[in-house]
């Protein structure tokens, strides 16, 4: 169920180091009912090491995709408004700037979701479209719509079966998916084989320097195998007959990069971007295994500020409660060690609803539970949106509430304070 992975992902080195010691956590996203519940008792470790040779970052370990994804409860992308706007800016970038005057392009994506950003390119960029999701509930909810999407995983095999049925593609996408693949040489072997020589493939991800620099510790989880940056990335993709030609930085995720990579020899000009920002990771020190330090010191010490504030809150017989149920939240009530004081976590999402969190089974309730237990803390646990809430329960803070920040800086908000 869990294996330990002894080579770099990215350049086969055995010279890995231990750089980040996490709390050990259950799947993050098992948010399950009640007669499933047991299925997320489990904990596996979240270590994360550093390559000595290649610099990548990556976890010790993995656990079984099987394991992580038969319940999978990933938020369709059509619900979300602004991601929609985020990816119809993408896909005029990529149309606008790479299709080299080609006509009748073919755009594939590989974790398509449920085929938001392709459908896109299908309807107002005119492209053949096709998806390749995992999930069976979100491929059929694509399909549904018409935007046609093959259920699996990505791999050298689908990669061959496509480009014989579809032929090869003008750009393949991968967003938020690469640093959940176990073996990414063979996604990228995929890659090669179904894209034109010509073909741009688009490569989104959270990029791992912002992880460091602003301390978004959500994205540590067992489906976050790699955590990418630009060099370790570039020196791979060379490796294997490709290279990076173009870069994007993101806000999506609270910092993440688009890498605009072609086949080595490829038509597009390097952009001088790419060097750029390998040398501003150097000044970093994004290869310096001291480098997570200041991400370790900045878990101790919000840990310390929760564990003062629900000793506080305890010893008046206040109740606390959280809000937010996504993966990330689970990284949180492990490293800060905050079950025990939580009453149950609210969602705004009718699917989560009646589920319980993942190893501790904190009950996942609707925002009228709040006024009804006499909450009085709220810790607010999906730390990008902490503003977007605390505006949407703004009669839990009239009544005397208190909302807990506990990203980028620890903040106790009451209605005085605003
Ligand atoms: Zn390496």
């Amino acid at each position: 169920m869990y294996t330990e992975i002894k080579i770099c992902k990215l350049c086969k080195s055995k010279n890995l180091e231990l750089v980040l010691d996490l709390a050990d956590l259950p799947i993050g996203d098992k948010y399950l009912p009640e007669e499933k519940k047991n299925e997320s008792k489990q904990l596996y470790p979240l270590k994360i090491m550093m390559c000595c040779d290649c610099g990548n970052y990556q976890n010790s370990g993995y656990v079984d995709p099987k394991i992580i994804y038969n319940f999978y409860l990933s938020r369709p992308a059509t619900t979300n408004p602004q991601l929609s706007g985020a990816y119809k800016e993408y896909a005029d970038y990529l149309f606008k700037n790479y299709s080299n005057g080609k006509e009748k392009l073919k755009a594939y994506e590989a974790g398509s979701n449920d085929g938001t950003f392709i459908e896109y390119m299908k309807k107002d960029l005119k492209m053949q479209v096709l998806g390749i999701e995992p999930s069976p509930n979100l491929s059929k909810q694509a399909n549904d719509r018409s935007v046609e999407t093959i259920n699996d995983y990505f791999n050298t095999e689908v990669a061959s079966k496509i480009a014989d049925k579809y032929g090869q593609a003008d750009f393949f996408i991968t967003n938020h998916t690469a640093s959940n693949i176990v073996d990414f040489e063979d996604f990228l072997n995929g890659v090669k084989i179904i894209l034109k020589d010509d073909g741009v493939f688009s490569l989104q991800t959270f990029y791992h320097k912002d992880v460091i620099e602003h301390n978004l510790i959500e994205n540590f989880t067992h489906e976050h195998l790699n955590y990418f940056y630009i060099k370790p990335l570039q020196t791979f993709l060379k490796n294997n007959g490709m290279e990076i030609f173009d870069l994007k930085l993101v806000p999506a995720k609270g910092g993440s990069f688009r890498a605009f990579i072609q086949k080595i020899n490829g038509p597009n000009k390097k952009q001088e971007i790419v060097d750029t920002i390998q040398k501003e990771e150097e000044i970093f020190g994004m290869n310096d295994a001291k480098i997570h330090e200041r991400v370790a010191s900045f878990i101790a010490d919000t840990k310390s500020k929760l564990q003062d504030l629900i000793e506080n809150k305890n010893s008046q017989g206040k109740k606390i409660a959280a809000y937010g149920t996504s993966i990330g939240g689970t990284t949180f009530i492990f490293n800060y060690e905050i079950a025990d004081a939580l009453r149950f976590m609210v969602d705004d999402d009718p699917y989560r609803q009646g589920l319980l969190s993942p190893h501790f089974h904190i009950p996942v309730v609707s925002k009228e539970e709040i006024f009804k237990q006499e909450i009085d803390t709220i810790i607010i646990l999906a730390p990008l949106y902490f503003d977007q809430i605390a505006n949407k329960n703004l009669e839990f803070t009239k009544n005397g509430g208190t909302f807990v920040k506990i990203w980028p800086n620890f903040e106790i908000k009451k209605t005085d304070d605003n």
